[in-house]
């Protein structure tokens, strides 16, 4: 799930995404992982210029991402984990009805650091790194 405004505002075009996401893919089958899509938001409530300057409800922390993936792929939200690095995921998530994880690699790091008392939404749990997040979903741990 992603927010690409990028793509409204002009900065990258939707074939450059495409590229960066197809590199994406293929690098994490070298090693062995998969991805069961990726969701993106290409759009900007205020900046660039149709059909991308538009209110939807698929950016973050709107839910669409999330409930789009969950009907295509058969997910059930209430037993479902975001990890994000924003607190927009934290609140995506839990509009959706799934845990959230913080992970602080990224902006997750300066969001924890510096706007943790503004979060909406708390975090289920704060993860080091992608690799803390996947094992304290496996865990089933709450922190
Ligand atoms: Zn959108």
């Amino acid at each position: 799930m992603t927010n690409q405004a990028g793509i409204a505002r002009g900065y990258f075009s939707e074939d450059v995404l495409a590229a960066v996401n197809a590199t994406l893919v293929s690098r994490l089958k070298d090693e062995g992982a998969y991805l069961d899509g990726i969701y993106v938001c290409t759009h900007h409530p205020t900046a660039g210029e149709s059909p991308y300057r538009m209110v939807c409800d698929c950016r973050k922390p709107r839910p669409g991402l999330l409930l789009r993936a969950a009907s295509e792929l058969g997910l059930d939200l209430s037993r479902s984990t975001l990890v994000g690095d924003r607190a927009s995921d934290l609140v995506a998530g839990r509009a959706a009805g799934a845990r959230s994880v913080l992970v602080l690699t990224g902006y997750g790091l300066g969001e924890w650091e510096y706007q943790r008392d503004s979060f909406p939404v708390p975090p289920d749990h704060v993860a080091e790194d992608l690799l803390d997040a996947v094992e304290w979903v496996l865990g089933g741990r709450r922190s």
